[in-house]
């Protein structure tokens, strides 16, 4: 049956990214008998200009009855003077929050070939593979009452709410045990259960869910400590599982541990796995139009969708191969180069992964 796909390029690099991404569903649709109907919807700043809204309810609506949903990202300097209640940004919680996607995955993976392009040191690095699972619809981001209010003294003072329900913290947890028990059977759970009782409950309830995984073993780090071990050593995590906040956090902290934001994708889903999918980054302004950014987190986040989403684990086995062969080949954009490497455009580095991908098809 064809599935459904939106895609929204969003802003920034967002446009320039999506193309690549859409280059490798068409090569899988021409050559791999790939089923799906893309269309393109509005977010973000691009919304906000025609619409007024960062997300327009056509474009919900139509992320709402399809399988899944590929976004570039969101966001820049020229809309940052907006009220925060209509900023790009929130086109994006609204997407998460509309679709019910608590659970977000974001893998990070080094590629052996960029084991270089750490700014850790590649014995620290090498094999690294570990997967954050990010709860993603509650805790502060969420949490309500918000705002900025006026004191009687007449000072400002900027609030937000920390809140966690067991069944919020209870629903992730099972995501993220149940992935454990596919990869090495370890989670680490993260949270700041010394000073915050909204994690103090987290760490209650994670651990009352590991006991229906008794072949997966919990461990519990404070996140002060969390962020340090993943900068000293790395490789002793396996499945990491935490807040909103603090995934967020720990997740673009760990990306250079794989070289560069640049390479990471991400999934995020609902309680049937149907996603969103885009890659870690923002909108990178700074680069924006320049065809220089990288799009291997996009394409690496079709991957994604394809496994979850979208039933076609082998095709998403092909797209990393294809990333894979690409890097063995040398072939770099800016953001992974080493000194003396001549950086790729992005779109040369599209086009290098839909000639790797094709010809791993025939
Ligand atoms: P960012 O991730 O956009 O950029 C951080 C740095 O990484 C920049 O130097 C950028 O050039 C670089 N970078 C990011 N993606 C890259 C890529 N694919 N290739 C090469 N280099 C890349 O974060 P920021 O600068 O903090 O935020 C910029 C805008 O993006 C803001 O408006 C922010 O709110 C928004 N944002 C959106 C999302 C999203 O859409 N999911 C996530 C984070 C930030």
């Amino acid at each position: 049956m064809t599935k459904r796909v939106v895609v929204l390029a969003g802003d920034g690099i967002g446009p320039e990214i999506i193309a690549e991404a859409v280059k490798v569903l068409n090569v899988l649709q021409q050559r791999a008998g790939l089923a799906i109907h893309t269309e393109a919807a509005l977010v973000g700043g691009a919304a906000i200009d025609v619409t007024g809204y960062p997300l327009p309810k056509e474009t919900l609506d139509l992320a709402q009855k399809a399988d899944a949903v590929l976004l570039g990202a969101v966001g820049g300097y020229q809309w940052e003077h907006l009220d925060i209640r209509i900023r790009p940004e929130k086109g994006l919680l609204g997407l998460r929050a509309g679709l019910d996607l608590f659970a977000n995955l974001r893998p990070v993976v080094l590629f052996p070939q960029l084991r270089h392009a750490s700014t850790l040191k590649a014995k620290v690095v090498a094999g690294l593979d570990i997967l954050i699972v990010r709860e993603l619809i509650g805790g502060i981001y969420f949490g309500q009452p918000r705002g900025i209010r006026t004191l009687a003294n007449g000072e400002r003072q900027g609030y937000n709410t920390l809140v966690y329900s067991e069944s919020e913290i209870e629903r992730v947890a099972h995501v993220a045990f149940a992935l454990a028990q596919k990869r090495s059977k370890r989670l680490c759970s993260v949270d700041k259960a010394n000073v915050l009782e909204a994690t103090e409950l987290w760490r209650e309830v994670v651990t009352r869910v590991g006991k229906d995984y008794p072949d997966v073993s919990l461990s519990h780090l404070y996140v002060d400590n969390a962020a340090m071990q993943l900068v000293r050593a790395p490789k002793q995590f396996d499945v990491m599982l935490t807040t909103n906040l603090f995934g967020d956090i720990l997740s673009d902290l760990a990306s250079m541990l794989s070289g560069s934001i640049g390479m990471l994708p991400s999934a995020s889903l609902d309680k049937n796995n149907k996603g969103l999918y885009e890659p870690i980054h923002g909108s990178a302004p700074d680069i924006a139009g320049q065809n220089k950014a990288n799009p291997l987190a996009t394409i690496l986040s079709v991957a994604m969708m394809l496994r979850h989403s979208l039933n076609e684990a082998a095709m998403a086995d092909q797209i990393e191969q294809a990333v894979s062969d690409v890097l063995s080949q040398g072939i770099r954009t800016a953001d992974i180069c080493q000194a003396g490497e001549t950086p790729v455009s992005t779109s040369a580095m599209g086009d290098a992964v839909v000639a790797a991908l094709a010809a791993g098809l025939e």
